[in-house]
């Protein structure tokens, strides 16, 4: 039988914490095979819907989403940790277990009343992800989904999103 998208992830204990059971997707993307079903099996859902520009949150969310709005044939917005982006940006504080980040775009990334699925490739919390909703919704935009390659429904961010109404695709736990 060939292999799941699964099959390519492979976990590192003990990173990048002791207790921490890693979930490493460089061999997802090493893989041909496994990048492209990945990016196949995150489009799937969204097969007719418009999508007018991908964002991805960084920096797994950077090599997905470039990729997918490659093959949909979109532009593509990076939602960057504080600090990166050298345009005029907005941007949302949100909560970790130990203290506070804050993620970035930049303020015509996107245009008002654009589809823009968003794409990174773990939900934990969805803390990361929530900032990354609420940026493109403070510019205007709307989130036509959103897609991870793995979701952790223990952490409570697929509930999290879904309570803020969004669309949220995950290829496996
Ligand atoms: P959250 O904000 O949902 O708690 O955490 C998700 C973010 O942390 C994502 O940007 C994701 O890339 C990163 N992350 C947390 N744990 C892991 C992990 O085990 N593996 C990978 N690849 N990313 C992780």
């Amino acid at each position: 039988m060939s292999r799941s998208v699964r099959d390519y992830i492979r976990t590192i204990p003990d990173f990048p914490h002791e207790g921490i059971l890693f979930r490493d997707v460089t061999t997802l993307f090493a893989d041909a095979r496994g990048m492209r079903i990945c990016v196949d099996q995150l489009l799937d859902p969204y097969a007719g819907t418009r999508i007018d520009r991908v964002a991805g949150l960084e920096a797994r969310g950077f090599i997905l989403g470039g990729a997918i709005a490659h093959q949909l044939g979109t532009g593509f917005v990076p939602i960057r940790k504080k600090g990166k982006l050298p345009g005029p940006r907005i941007e949302e504080a949100y909560v970790l277990e130990y203290g506070e980040a804050v993620m970035e775009v930049h303020e015509d990334a996107v245009e008002p009343g654009q589809r823009i699925l968003l794409v990174d490739d773990l939900l934990a919390t969805g803390g990361t992800a929530e900032a990354g909703i609420k940026l493109i919704e403070r510019l205007g935009g709307e989130v036509a989904g959103c897609a991870f390659v793995i979701d952790l429904p223990e952490l409570g961010g697929r509930k999290r999103l879904e309570a803020l109404g969004m669309d949220v695709h995950a290829l496996t736990s």
